[in-house]
């Protein structure tokens, strides 16, 4: 029998291009095929089997899955918060439909297993705002927030109704070095290492003293890896889980960066992602998913500081 491969849908982006190279290295590059919707990250389609696909077409999605033999799906193809709030029919178009068409082909079984991940922004400005807890007042204000909602009622629906086994991850607001965020409410934390290294100076749109969780890209991709690799018997939340690693403000980040560039200046200059931030929890309980699943982290502040600057530096010397 051939062996049964993992597709990755949005795996030119942040999370799906550096999920595609650790699964790669785990499972095979054969095994694991990238698909996007733009072959825009050229490292990565340059990687391995690459594939273009709309995630909002069913046909695109099907067809990649027989020709390819894919047993496993990761959805990571989406429209984040604030360019979610530029376009919210187009939001909600993608983030929906995509995941509607995952669900229906795991339920038709032409695939075994799903991964689709939630975010922070399914909780909103009536949530407990400190150690959120797993289940707790939700109502996202964002339209990012309300698919992303949407989306964990209907996995939770797939799985006790038709016994799909989707796994998924509320992710905080990941910080890495190789690729650029996609138009996310965090981006000023991926953004702020850049401007360290290239100006020594950044002006947030995020205010000051506004404490958002946060996490290494490293840790994600572990959560990612491992939570798909647990028996479905142990995963007991159907929607998503809590996952938290850190939480930080600018300030406190920016205070980071000072210890290795001293003369590092912020300014603050909040926009329209400050409205959006200020809806959000400042950090979360994940005591589920440490319990159900084992998830630990390992990046703090000081140790996620050093590798983003060493990292944001090899990018600048080698341009
Ligand atoms: P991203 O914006 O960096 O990447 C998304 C990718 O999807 C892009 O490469 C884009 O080209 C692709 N895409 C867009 N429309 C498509 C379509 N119709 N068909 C196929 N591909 C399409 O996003 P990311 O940061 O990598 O996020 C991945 C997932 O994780 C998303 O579901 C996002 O909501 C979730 N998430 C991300 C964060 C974060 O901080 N990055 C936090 C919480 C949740």
């Amino acid at each position: 029998m051939e062996t049964s491969k993992t597709l990755i849908i949005g795996a030119c982006g942040q999370i799906g291009s550096e999920l595609t190279s650790k699964l790669r290295s785990l499972y095979g590059v054969d095994n694991v095929i990238a698909s996007d919707i733009n072959t825009k990250n050229e490292n990565l389609v340059n990687s391995g089997p690459f594939e273009i696909l709309d995630a909002k077409s069913y046909s695109d999605i099907k067809n990649c899955i027989e020709k390819h033999n894919i047993d496993t799906v990761y959805l990571m193809a989406a429209m984040l918060s604030a360019t979610g709030e530029k376009y919210p029919e187009l939001a909600w178009d993608l983030n929906t439909t995509s995941l509607f068409h995952v669900l229906n082909l795991a339920k038709e079984k032409y695939i075994s297993k799903v991964f689709w991940p939630s975010s922070i922004a399914v909780f909103g400005p009536t949530t407990p705002k400190v150690d959120t807890p797993q289940h707790t007042v939700m109502e996202p204000t964002t339209v990012y927030g309300i698919t992303k909602q949407v989306g964990e009622r209907w996995c939770e629906y797939y799985s006790k109704n038709y016994g799909v086994d989707v796994r998924s991850i509320r992710y905080p607001g990941i910080i890495s070095w190789k690729t650029l965020p996609g138009g996310g409410t965090t981006d000023y934390a991926v953004e702020i290492f850049h401007e360290a290294i290239k100006n020594k100076q950044y002006e947030s749109f995020i205010d000051e003293n506004t404490a958002l969780p946060m996490m290494f890209m490293d840790d994600a991709v572990k959560a990612t890896v491992d939570i798909m690799n647990v028996p479905e018997e142990d995963i007991k939340i159907k929607s998503s889980y809590n996952l938290a690693a850190v939480s930080f403000t600018p300030k406190q980040i920016a205070d980071s960066i000072k210890k290795h560039i001293p003369e590092f200046e912020i300014t603050y200059k909040p926009d329209f992602r400050q409205n959006i931030a200020i809806t959000w929890p400042e950090s979360i309980d994940d005591s589920v998913a440490r319990l159900d699943w084992n998830w630990s982290h390992d990046f703090n502040i000081e140790k996620m500081t050093e590798v983003m600057l060493k990292g944001v530096a090899s990018l600048e010397t080698t341009v």
